[in-house]
């Protein structure tokens, strides 16, 4: 049996009040087929995660980020175990946005650690800023998932779900986008580079997401090549008809 395709809605810097986030939750479960075939797990701005969590049982609501300290003198910091108080029960670590900000493989790694003892999930995300010919890309993604994954043992890969999200491909149309055989081919490696490390068997376990401009209009192609346990989805995930399409393929009820 084919295990149940993940979907994650990273709304980042949206929307501006409590009261849009509320209406955006709202419309996003009412346009959500009934019985569903795939888990959804939604990570709004952390203001909001409390409010929108609270008594919310149809849906699993993530983090998109968690600090590198644990308590202490840290301004402005947010822990995983206050994540994990509010209802918390995933969170995106090492988002390219991150990155982009001068977030290190070292702190990636020292989040993932936080994280799994907190018992949050996390969603590691790695992916190359661009593409060449001589697939350069590949070698970016084998350091990234080295460094990043330093502290994770052997017994704990498979709590980690990974997110490949190709840079270039974020924030685009689904036709700018990478196409299911380019994500396949990915996907392999990301499992091959996780086996070597790991063995086999703990690798196999492990859930490989795609990202990066995931919209109605590319899901079912990599629903049906790509080999992905399923999908983190950013601005798709604003606009509840789109998000639900995605939704639908992924239960494969579209
Ligand atoms: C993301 O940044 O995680 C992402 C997938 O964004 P988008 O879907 O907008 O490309």
């Amino acid at each position: 049996v084919k295990k149940k395709l993940l979907v994650v809605a990273n709304w980042k810097l949206n929307p501006p009040t409590l009261k849009e986030a509320h209406a955006l939750l709202k419309n996003t479960k009412r346009a959500l087929p009934r019985a569903r075939s795939a888990d959804v797990i939604i990570c709004p701005p952390l203001p909001f995660l409390f409010a929108l969590a609270k008594g919310e049982r149809s849906l699993a609501f993530g983090a998109q980020d968690v600090s590198a300290q644990i308590a202490g003198a840290y301004t402005g910091e947010v822990s995983a175990t206050m994540l994990k108080s509010v209802g918390a029960s995933y969170a995106i670590i090492g988002h390219s946005e991150r990155r982009a900000l001068g977030e290190s493989d070292a702190e990636v790694s020292k989040k993932l650690r936080i994280a799994l003892d907190e018992k949050i999930t996390p969603i590691l995300c790695v992916g190359e800023l661009e593409r060449d010919e001589q697939g350069s890309h590949l070698a970016v993604l084998a350091d990234q998932l080295t460094n990043s994954l330093a502290s994770v043992l052997r017994g704990e890969i498979a709590k980690i779900i990974i997110a490949y999200e190709p840079v270039w491909a974020i924030g685009r149309r689904a036709e700018d986008a990478l196409d299911a055989h380019g994500v396949h081919g990915t996907v392999i490696f990301i499992r091959k580079i996780l086996s070597d490390r790991y063995g086999r068997e703990y690798a196999e376990k492990v859930r490989i997401l795609y990202g990066g401009s995931v919209e109605p209009g590319n899901v079912h192609a990599l629903v049906r090549e790509s080999g992905v346990s399923g999908f983190l989805v950013g601005h798709a995930s604003l606009l509840p008809a789109s998000f639900a399409e995605i939704i639908r393929a992924s239960a494969g009820h579209a």
